[in-house]
């Protein structure tokens, strides 16, 4: 588990960190948009799912946040259920999950 922590630092920190925050910008300017056109839109007239696609975009946000914090502590890897190291690939297509297939499954939640 540390080794592969360490490397994960060490090698891949940089490119991780630059994926995180590409991912949020991206978040972050849809965001925009959306609440831009909610703002326009009469009082209670914003659609049902735009306000879904908020509410997910700012959990996005926040757990993208969350990733690069822990990038900062060096925890960043370690599933927060178990401990252990999560699987680089998992990491690759979730560059910000915070728990291994395990204890995602046990949390109920979906990955995304
Ligand atoms: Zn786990």
């Amino acid at each position: 588990m540390s080794t592969n922590l360490a490397r994960t630092q060490d090698a891949t920190a940089r490119e991780v960190r630059q994926r995180l925050e590409q991912e949020r910008q991206t978040r972050a300017s849809q965001l925009a948009v959306l609440e831009q056109a909610a703002g326009r839109a009469p009082q209670g007239w914003a659609e049902e799912s735009d306000h879904t696609r908020m509410d997910n975009l700012r959990q996005s946000l926040a757990e993208i946040d969350a990733a690069l914090q822990r990038l900062r502590d060096g925890t960043y890897g370690g599933c927060e259920g178990c401990g252990k190291a999560i699987p680089e690939g998992r990491l690759e297509i979730l560059p910000y999950v915070r728990f291994c297939v395990k204890c995602q499954a046990r949390a109920g939640r979906p990955g995304r």
